[in-house]
Parts: structure tokens; C-alpha cells; sequence
């Protein structure tokens, strides 16, 4: 099976009432780990590359590596650009071969943001590429993306039906309260639930995307910190909180800490349990086997989008 577009996927979870995983990848083991885990729980899967995963790994490699797993596992995977910053970029990975391109134009003003956003639109539709635009701002840091606390915004719903209706794009990211990063929530994790409803409402039967919705699994956590240096006050999205966004239009789910969380346990583990080991396999296989059983639990429990094949 080639590569796929979101498209159907995204109507069948909406319907459903869940969501697809949107999982960050970066290397090899990750992208193995991943791919193993939606396998055995028959799960759909988008794999997706940011500016930082890009400049980190050489877009070829990735793209062959997205390929290798399409071949062997034959799971219908989606490869999306997260985070494509303008229009160049997006066209670049059109052209490249992903099948879904993000343009976050969120930094500019709206009105500068339907033209870029729907300029990406018209390219990527005209090669069947489906496009993902952003509404609102997210806090936190991730990657290329740094947004302060000031800086931050909820999305209006008026202007994310009014932003759809005039880009023709197939799904938004939108900001209620989530954010990039390990350290989610100064407080109780609280999501505006109540835009989220607004915004579904006024565009019903369209898909909704929650970026920064990591749950930072404690477990994770806790063996990072154990292995070593501290990761004081992380704060991730509790499970309950993205199950039920999934049951009011969100159909799509990014993962990328948990991911980085997962990893950096299992190989600050490996090395404390065998400190003279140095075969990469070693450390860089349990990475590889946490990271399984990470997104295994994710798409059973947070995503529910396992036996859909
Ligand atoms: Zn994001």
C-alpha cells in the first residue's frame, strides 16, 4: 500500500468519535517503535516531520525511512510536514512526496494567514495533498517553535469557520488551552472545552486538530528522573481530557514528548542497569521497545482508533 492522505481517515474518526495519532519522528528507532505499536493494534498511523526532524536527519532519510515502513508493515501511514513555516517549504515536501502539509501562518495576522494558507491550498490540492493550517496560538516551545505566555491566543470560533470557509483547507489545528513542550499547565490542566464546542459546531463534520497533547506519562517521568538529571514540574493533557476533545471533532492528536520521554527513560534505564555497555543496538532498542509499548497504550486508551484495519 503507498502512502495515504488523511481524508478518509479523518472522516471515519470524526464519525467515530476518535482520533488518528500524530506521532513526531526523528530517527530510524522511533519511527520502527511507532510503526510496530500500530501494527499490532491495527491502527491507521500519520508519521510527521518538523523543521527540527528535518535539519536533524536529512528530509531524504526520513522520507525513505516513512517508506521502508510503509513496505514492510503495509498500514496505511500518512506523511505530514508539522509545522511547514511558509509556502516554499510546503511546496518543497509536495513535491517531495508527503501526502499531507502543514502551513502555520498563526504568527501572522489573519487576514495574511488565509492568503499564505490558501495559496499552500490550491498547490497542494491540485497534486491531491491535503493541507493543515493553524487558527490561534499555542505557548510552548518545540523545535522551531518558540511562543511565549504573552504572545499566546485562543482561537476565535467565528474566525476559524470564516478561515476555513475562505482557504478551503482540510483541517485546522486550533489553541484551547494546550501547548508545545513537557510543562503544559502552571496549574490544573484546564482546556476550554466550551470553544472547542463552538467551533465544532460551527463546523460541523470537519476535522480538528490538537497539537501539543502530550499526557506526559508520569512513568516516563519518573524514570528520567531517577536515571538522572530532574524534569521538575512536567505537566502533560490528562487522558480523559483528549478523549473526550476527540468525541467533540478533534480527529487528530499530536504526540511528540511523550515520544522524547519515552526514549530518553529507556536509555537513561539502559545505561544505569549496564553502564559499560557500548553497543548503540542496546540502549537505542529499548528506546525502540519503550516506544512500542508507549504509543501501543496511546492508541488503545487515548487515540481509540486500534482495530481499524
Ligand atoms: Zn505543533
Amino acid at each position: 500500500m503507498p502512502l495515504v492522505t488523511s481524508k478518509e481517515l479523518f472522516q471515519k474518526a470524526y464519525e467515530g468519535k476518535f482520533a488518528i495519532g500524530a506521532f513526531n519522528v526523528n530517527n530510524m528507532e522511533i519511527i520502527q517503535g511507532i510503526v510496530d505499536a500500530a501494527k499490532a493494534e491495527e491502527a491507521p498511523l500519520i508519521l510527521q516531520v518538523s523543521a527540527g526532524a528535518r535539519k536533524y536527519a536529512n528530509p531524504t532519510y526520513l522520507k525513505k525511512l516513512v517508506e521502508a515502513a510503509v513496505e514492510d508493515s503495509g498500514l496505511p501511514i500518512v506523511l505530514h510536514l508539522d509545522h511547514g513555516e511558509s509556502f516554499e517549504i510546503c511546496k518543497q515536501c509536495v513535491d517531495d512526496g508527503f501526502t499531507s502539509v502543514m502551513i502555520d501562518a498563526s504568527h501572522h495576522p489573519f487576514e495574511e494567514n488565509i492568503a499564505i494558507t490558501k495559496k499552500v491550498v490550491e498547490y497542494a490540492h491540485s497534486k491531491g495533498v491535503v493541507v493543515e493550517a493553524e487558527l490561534g496560538r499555542l505557548a510552548g516551545i518545540e523545535d522551531d517553535v518558540n511562543v511565549s505566555e504573552k504572545d499566546a491566543a485562543f482561537t476565535d470560533p467565528e474566525q476559524a469557520a470564516e478561515f476555513v470557509e475562505k482557504t478551503g483547507v482540510d483541517s485546522l489545528a486550533i489553541a484551547i488551552g494546550t501547548s508545545h513542550g513537557a510543562y503544559k499547565f502552571k496549574g490544573e490542566p484546564n482546556l476550554d472545552f466550551e470553544r472547542l464546542q463552538k467551533i465544532a459546531k460551527l463546523l460541523p463534520g470537519f476535522p480538528l486538530v490538537l497539537h501539543g497533547a502530550s499526557t506526559v506519562l508520569p512513568e516516563f517521568v519518573e524514570l528520567c528522573n531517577k536515571y538522572g538529571g530532574d524534569i521538575p514540574g512536567a505537566q502533560g493533557v490528562p487522558e480523559a481530557m483528549l478523549r473526550k476533545a476527540a468525541s467533540l471533532g478533534v480527529s487528530k492528536i499530536n504526540i511528540d514528548t511523550d515520544l522524547r520521554l519515552a526514549m530518553t527513560a529507556a536509555i537513561r534505564k539502559s545505561f544505569s542497569e549496564v553502564p559499560n555497555n557500548f553497543d548503540p543496538r542496546k540502549y537505542l532498542g529499548d528506546g525502540r521497545t519503550a516506544i512500542k509499548e508507549m504509543v501501543r497504550h496511546k492508541i488503545v486508551n487515548v487515540l481509540g482508533c486500534n482495530k481499524l484495519l
